[in-house]
C-alpha cells in the first residue's frame, strides 16, 4: 500500500498540472484565513497597546498628583495615609498597593501604605525596584510583575524635596492589568470564533469549487470532443468533394457528347444539378467550421458590385425561367466597396437563391442604392415571405421556418447564419423586411470606400 503512495503523489501532480485551478483553490483557502488571522493579530495588539497607553497615562497623572503633594508635606503621614485611602476608594479595582517610603537614614520606612500594617516598618523586599529610583532621582520606572496570575504594573516614583532638592522618599503604586488584559483576552476570542467562521465559510465554497472544477474539467473534454468533430466533418467534407468533382466531370463530358438522346441529356442535367447542390452543402458545412473556429480567411478589396450581382443573376437566369419567375438587376453606377469579392458573390447566391427558392410566383428584384456614404443592395421577392415572430430567429443556426408553405422546400437553415456571421466580418450588415403572404425583402449594406 505504502508502495502507492509516491504514483499517488505524482497522480495529484499531474492533476493539479492540468488543472491549475485546484491550485488557485488551495492557494485561497490557506491564504485567506492566514491574512485574516495577520490582519486579525495586528489590530489586536494595536488595540492592547493603546489600552496600555491609556492606562499608563491614568498612573502616571495619579502620580504626578501625589508627588506634587506629597514633596513639601514628608513630614506629615497621616495626611498622606489619608490621600492614599481617597485614592484607592476612587481606583477600587484597579489599585493593588499604594505606599509611600521615606528614604530617612539611607533606611527605607514605610510612612503610608495600604496595607496599614506595615506602616512604621521597614520594607526590605524589592531592591532592585527601589536601586532603580536610587540611580534616576525623580525618574517614574514601570515593573510587570506577576501577581497570583495576574499582571501587575509596579510603577515607582522618587520623592524630591522641593526645597532641599534632595531624594527624600519613594512613592510604589501596584496597579493591576486584570481588566485590560480581560478585554484583550475577550477580543481575542471574537477574532478566534470570527476566523472560524471564515475557514467554514470557506471550506463550503471550497466544495461547491470542487464542483465547478469538476465542470470546468468536463468542459475541457467537451471542448476537445468538439474540436475532434469538427476535424472530422471537416476531413469528411473534403473528401466528400473529390468523388463530387470526378462525377461532375463525367457528367460535364458526357452533356457534351452530341449523340446524346433527350431523356439522357435531361438526366445528365439532373446529376449536375445534385452534384452542384452536394457542392453546396459541403461549402456551407465548411463555412460552419471555419467560422467557428474563428478560421475563415477574407481577402478584402476594393471593388464594384455590379458586375458580381450581374453575374450572379446571370447564373439563376435559367432556374428562374424553369420556374416562372421574373429576375432582374435594376443597373445603376455604384460607388466601390470593401469586401471579399468570392464572398459576396457567395452571400448573393445565397439569398438570391432562396428568394427564387421561396417564391412560388412573381419575380425577385435586385435594386442598389447609395445612401449617407452606405451602398445597400436589396433582393426583393414576391415570395411566401417571413412572419415578424420567425424573422427574430432568421439569422440562427438551423433556424427554418416550419409551415405548410415550407414544408417540401429542402434546406439545411445554415445560409443565413453564414451570410450574417460573413456580412459582419467584413464590416456590413444585413436585414430583412418582410410581409407574410406578400413576399420579402433582404438588405446588404456595406460602407463606401472614400
Ligand atoms: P435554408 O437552407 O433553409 O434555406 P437559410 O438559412 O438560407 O436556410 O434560410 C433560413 C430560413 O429562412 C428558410 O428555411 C426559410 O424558412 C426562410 N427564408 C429565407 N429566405 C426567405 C425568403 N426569401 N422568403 C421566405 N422565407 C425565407
Amino acid at each position: 500500500m505504502f508502495k502507492r503512495i509516491p504514483s499517488y503523489f505524482s497522480q495529484g501532480f499531474l492533476f493539479a498540472r492540468n488543472n491549475p485551478q485546484i491550485i488557485y483553490t488551495i492557494f485561497l483557502i490557506i491564504v485567506i484565513p492566514l491574512a485574516f488571522l495577520a490582519s486579525g493579530q495586528k489590530f489586536l495588539s494595536v488595540a492592547k497597546s493603546n489600552q496600555e497607553r491609556l492606562e499608563k497615562e491614568r498612573v502616571g497623572v495619579m502620580q504626578d498628583i501625589f508627588v506634587e503633594l506629597a514633596s513639601s508635606r514628608m513630614n506629615e503621614p497621616a495626611f498622606l495615609q489619608e490621600s492614599i485611602e481617597r485614592i484607592k476608594a476612587q481606583n477600587e479595582q484597579s489599585i493593588s498597593e499604594f505606599k509611600v517610603l521615606s528614604l530617612d537614614g539611607g533606611k527605607r520606612t514605610v510612612i503610608a501604605s495600604l496595607n496599614k500594617e506595615e506602616v512604621g516598618t521597614a520594607d526590605e523586599n524589592n531592591d532592585f525596584i527601589y536601586n532603580e529610583v536610587g540611580v534616576k532621582g525623580d525618574s517614574s520606572k514601570l515593573f510587570t510583575v506577576p501577581v497570583n496570575g495576574e499582571r501587575h504594573w509596579n510603577v515607582v516614583r522618587g520623592i524630591v524635596d522641593r526645597e532641599t532638592g534632595v531624594l527624600s522618599g519613594i512613592l510604589l503604586i501596584s496597579v493591576s492589568m486584570a481588566s485590560v488584559d480581560a478585554i484583550a483576552m475577550q477580543n481575542i476570542r471574537s477574532a478566534y470564533y470570527f476566523l472560524f467562521f471564515i475557514v467554514l465559510a470557506i471550506s463550503i465554497l471550497l466544495l461547491r469549487q470542487a464542483k465547478i472544477i469538476d465542470y470546468t474539467v468536463l468542459y475541457k473534454k467537451l471542448q476537445d470532443i468538439d474540436q475532434m468533430k469538427d476535424d472530422f466533418i471537416s476531413m469528411a467534407a473534403h473528401e466528400l468533394r473529390t468523388p463530387l468533382t470526378v462525377v461532375k466531370g463525367y457528367a460535364d463530358m458526357l452533356s457534351e457528347s452530341q449523340n446524346l438522346k433527350d431523356d439522357d441529356r435531361e438526366n445528365t442535367t439532373r446529376i449536375m444539378a445534385s452534384v452542384d447542390q452536394l457542392n453546396a452543402l459541403i461549402t456551407d458545412v465548411l463555412d460552419v467550421i471555419r467560422l467557428g473556429q474563428g478560421r475563415m480567411t477574407f481577402n478584402m478589396a476594393s471593388i464594384n458590385a455590379t458586375p458580381i450581382i450581374e453575374k450572379v443573376i446571370e447564373s439563376f437566369q435559367y432556374v428562374a425561367r424553369e420556374k416562372g419567375l421574373e429576375i432582374s438587376y435594376e443597373k445603376k453606377d455604384l460607388p466601390n466597396i470593401n469586401v471579399d469579392p468570392e464572398k459576396l458573390r457567395q452571400i448573393l447566391v445565397n439569398i438570391i437563391g432562396n428568394s427564387i427558392k421561396y417564391t412560388p410566383s412573381g419575380s425577385v428584384k435586385v435594386f442598389a442604392e447609395t445612401e449617407h456614404s452606405i451602398l445597400s443592395i436589396r433582393v426583393r421577392d414576391t415570395g411566401i415571405g417571413i412572419s415578424a415572430e420567425d424573422q427574430k430567429s432568421l439569422f440562427s443556426k438551423f433556424f427554418r421556418v416550419r409551415s405548410k408553405d415550407t414544408e417540401d422546400i429542402r434546406g439545411t437553415g445554415l445560409g443565413l447564419w453564414i451570410a450574417a456571421q460573413v456580412v459582419n466580418n467584413m464590416g456590413g450588415k444585413i436585414s430583412v423586411e418582410s410581409i407574410k403572404g406578400k413576399g420579402t425583402d433582404f438588405v446588404i449594406s456595406f460602407p463606401v470606400v472614400k
